[in-house]
């Protein structure tokens, strides 16, 4: 896993990329508590506590898509845009 810092709330997670489709997100009290996405009162509340936030989860691709967070099954991928 590697740190990777959400860059609409400023919350730093460590982050694996399995696949395009699969992410891990390893989240710690300093980044649920900074991220305005994540419930902030942790698991084990009732009811469906949100655990991801839309921001990062775009931060965490275009890290993928630039090269910066390595994706470890690259195939299949989903119309890779290179920018020259
Ligand atoms: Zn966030």
């Amino acid at each position: 896993m590697q740190p990777l810092q959400c860059t609409e709330c400023g919350a730093r997670v460590l982050v694996q990329k399995n696949s395009w489709e699969h992410t891990s997100i390893q989240w710690d009290d300093a980044a649920r508590a900074r991220c305005r996405e994540i419930d902030s009162a942790g698991p084990g509340r009732p009811g469906a506590p949100r655990t991801g936030c839309a921001a990062l989860t775009a931060t965490i691709t275009r890290a993928a898509e630039a090269g910066a967070v390595p994706v470890r099954d690259p195939a299949p991928v989903p119309t890779p845009v290179v920018a020259h």
